[in-house]
């Protein structure tokens, strides 16, 4: 299989006709390649948004709402093939891909075709000065959005719908490692009728695709998801630029479980909240604290757990752990899995490979591991390893936790099992995150803000945030 690039409605070949390998991470085995593109495709990729601005700007908000509710109906239509494209690309248990990411693509063009109808613009009196000041609200123009390898569709859709809905046009990039389902959305856009220029795609690596969209001049915005390196050398390009950023990050998010809790609600959702998708969710608790009185109850009935989890062919519906991405990130993975042995932490489950029988032999499989016995600020439990992985820590008081808990760099997203309201809400104010779970993980409901504090970005996406993002505001006063 062959991915082109998507420019001014045209499915294209990169400039300098070169491809790169991609893999599919069960086998291990090369299975299709991608458009190794470059500053010359990203330059007529803006050409293009640039040409197409004018008139979807001016487009009314119920014309762009109806062809962005034509995409997420044919996203629908084909959702058993873009999940199994997604797993395939990605690693991921085809079962987690038909129910979380391709729907939730469905969910995002849906949300905001129907979201941009219902912007509206403040004005505000001037009592005594006879004057009104309206606030027009307008597309900052073209923009870039750059998404990460872990939620392919879900991420890349999340950022392209509110961009378009707000009237802007796009160059989009996705992961170079799980570019299948954008190159998909190419081919659904062209069918939903989006006009040519709205949403160019063009594929290839992050240095010098990534790049050279974020250096253009004419990109007047960056949505980027991925690591915080990466988010650095962006707002290093960017900022002097005064281009408007928002920055979705890393994590290390973790997980507090107070001996009060709904103990088997709370344990069905930990094994969730640390090993879906094979833990490379921005969101997974990687870091589980664990009060004293229960801690060797969990300690066993957790590993327990863990250890029957199913890992392998992710096309199995019986599997719940399926591959990991890709080998350099298996092999991330794996030295952090030494390192935390080198630290002193004992591996309670886990902390080796699979290798599966039969057509996923060659695959990048880590058995879900659990380690215990490390301290709070080793390096281990502060660097971010975005894998199936994760150390358990009992603690005493509601203040050592707390310590431990805001002791990292990042701040994306916290979870607190407790039946107490009060510490509940004493916890909500002081956990320094963007998102805190009380007795839940991961349920989502697309208004509310969504970003991390400290190294895990800047800027919130979610509701009518992104909408605002993707528009400039303009103060009109008049006086009368
Ligand atoms: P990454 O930063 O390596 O890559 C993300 C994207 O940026 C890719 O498309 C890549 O090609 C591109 N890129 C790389 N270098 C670039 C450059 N110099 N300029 C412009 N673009 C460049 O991240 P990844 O490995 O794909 O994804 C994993 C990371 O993403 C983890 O750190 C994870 O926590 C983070 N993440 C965060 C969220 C969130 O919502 N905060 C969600 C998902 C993933």
């Amino acid at each position: 299989m062959k991915l082109l690039n998507y420019i001014d409605g045209e499915m294209t070949e990169p400039a300098s006709r070169e491809y790169i390998d991609n893999y599919d991470p069960s086998t291990g085995q090369v299975y299709s390649h991608i458009p190794d593109s470059d500053e010359r495709d990203v330059e007529a990729a803006v050409a293009a948004a640039e040409a197409a601005f004018p008139a979807w700007s001016d487009t009314s908000a119920d014309v762009r709402s109806a062809i962005l509710l034509r995409l997420a109906a044919l996203i629908e239509r084909d959702l058993e093939k873009l999940a199994l494209a997604e797993s395939i690309d990605q690693g991921k248990p085809v079962s987690l891909a038909r129910a979380v990411d391709i729907p939730r693509a469905v969910a995002n063009f849906r949300f905001y075709a129907t979201a941009a109808m219902h912007l509206a613009n403040e004005s505000h009196e001037s009592v005594g000065q006879a004057a009104i000041n309206y606030t027009l609200r307008q597309p900052v123009g073209v923009v870039g959005c750059i998404s990460p390898w872990n939620l392919p569709l879900y991420l890349f859709t999340w950022k392209i719908a509110p961009a378009i809905a707000a009237g802007c046009t796009v160059v989009a990039k996705p992961s170079e490692v799980t570019p299948v389902t954008a190159f998909e959305l190419s081919k659904l856009s062209i069918e939903a009728g989006l006009p040519a220029g709205v949403l160019n795609i063009v594929h290839g690596t992050g240095p010098k695709v990534g790049s050279a969209i974020v250096a253009h001049k004419n990109v007047k915005a960056i949505s980027f998801t991925g690591g915080t390196a990466t988010g650095e050398a962006i707002a290093r390009t960017a900022a002097p630029m005064f281009k408007k950023l928002s920055l979705e990050l890393g994590g290390k998010n973790p997980n507090i479980i107070f001996a009060d809790c709904n103990y088997d609600e709370m344990l069905a959702t930990t094994i969730r909240s640390s090993f879906s998708n094979q833990g490379e969710i921005c969101l997974c608790g990687s870091r589980i604290f664990v009060e004293r009185p229960i801690y060797q109850k969990f300690k066993r009935d957790f590993s327990e757990r863990v250890n029957a989890l199913q890992v392998g062919d992710p096309l199995e519906p019986a599997t719940d752990v399926g591959a990991i991405v890709s080998r350099p990130h298996f092999d991330k993975i794996m030295s952090y899995i030494e390192l935390a042995r080198q630290e002193g932490g004992h591996v309670l489950a886990g902390g080796q490979l699979v290798r599966p029988d039969g057509r996923c032999s060659g695959g990048w499989f880590i058995r879900p591991t659990i380690i215990e016995g490390l301290p709070f600020d080793c390096r281990t439990n502060q660097e971010e390893i975005f894998g199936p992985v994760v150390t358990i820590m009992p603690f005493d008081t509601e203040e050592e936790v707390l310590r431990y808990a805001n002791s990292v760099r990042y701040g994306l997203s916290a979870t607190v099992w407790t039946e107490s309201l009060s510490r509940a809400h004493h916890f909500a104010a002081e956990l320094e995150s963007g998102i805190v779970w009380i007795n839940c993980w991961l349920l989502r409901d697309l208004r509310t803000p969504f970003g991390g504090v400290k190294d895990s970005g800047v800027g919130r996406e979610g509701g009518f945030e992104a909408l605002r993002f993707f528009t400039e505001e303009k103060n009109v006063c008049i006086k009368y």
